[in-house]
């Protein structure tokens, strides 16, 4: 048995030593065993954002059974194995071992609540940097103080997601009163402008907008940053800039006087 293969078994409770089987791996000297494990897991439903990748993993079954049920020769096995090396390639073999795992640890969704919010994975994201972000993120919450702590009540629900569900970095889910992150996009490292911190300030300040009156922050003289002067899905962004940047004053001497004005207006 390939020695990667063990680490699925293992997941699934059906082998006792824990290794890692690759979809970048898969070869005929593996296909039976690949088989083996896909038949377990080609009935389950599909995790949240992963039914296209599922689909894949269908058809990666069908042409091993195929391949198997004609007692193929050499032209034909290399015809399987080409078929499905193609499929891997085009969906990214990251993303069908992270299917896997998943349909194999029963797990299709990880959350975690925090004091401050509830943590959704639907990304591609392992659940060990998962549960990094959200200790940094946590952690960085419940530094906030007024008005930028006035956000985090009623369930505040912060989902990491693939980039198929959001363009930006990030997002303000109006409709679903979530925040979108892209864990998948390189952002400032620390606090700095457009670190994770950063972005999730910002979304925050869409949040505030939801339940109060802002109108008066569409005006030019609360333009700041560059992405403040942009019109985007979430309308004017010149109050979330503002959000974001008053949280930190002394790193933006640049706009000191808006961010003064904007606190003394904003409690
Ligand atoms: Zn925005």
């Amino acid at each position: 048995m390939s020695t990667h293969i063990q680490k699925y078994l293992f997941e699934a409770g059906l082998f006792e030593s824990d290794s890692r089987l690759s979809f970048a791996d898969i070869s005929p000297d593996n296909f039976d065993e690949f088989q083996a494990v896909l038949e377990k897991v080609a009935n389950k439903k599909s995790p949240s954002g992963m039914s296209k990748e599922m689909d894949t993993l269908k058809y990666i079954l069908k042409v091993l059974k195929t391949n198997k049920e004609y007692d193929a020769d050499d032209d034909f096995i290399l015809g399987t194995y080409k078929r499905i090396k193609q499929e891997i390639d085009h969906k990214g073999s990251d993303q069908l071992d992270n299917l896997l795992s998943k349909l194999l640890s029963g797990k299709t969704s990880d959350s975690i609540k925090t004091s401050h919010a509830t943590f959704i994975n639907s990304s591609i994201m392992a659940d060990k940097v998962f549960k990094e972000r959200v200790n940094e993120l946590e952690s960085f919450l419940k530094t906030l103080k007024s008005p930028h702590n006035k956000t985090l009540g009623n369930n505040l629900v912060v989902r990491f997601v693939r980039k198929e569900e959001s363009k930006s970095s990030a997002k303000y889910k109006r409709d679903k009163d979530e925040i979108y992150l892209r864990p998948d996009r390189k952002i400032t490292d620390g606090d700095g402008y457009g670190s994770f911190v950063y972005v999730l300030l910002h979304e925050l300040g869409h949040r505030y907008e939801e339940s109060h009156n802002t109108k008066e922050f569409e005006s030019v003289e609360w333009i700041t940053t560059p992405y403040s002067m942009k019109d985007t899905l979430s309308g004017n962004e010149h109050f979330a800039e503002l959000f974001a940047l008053s949280h930190w004053p002394e790193k933006y001497p640049k706009y000191q006087d808006q961010i003064k004005k904007f606190l003394e207006k904003v409690k």
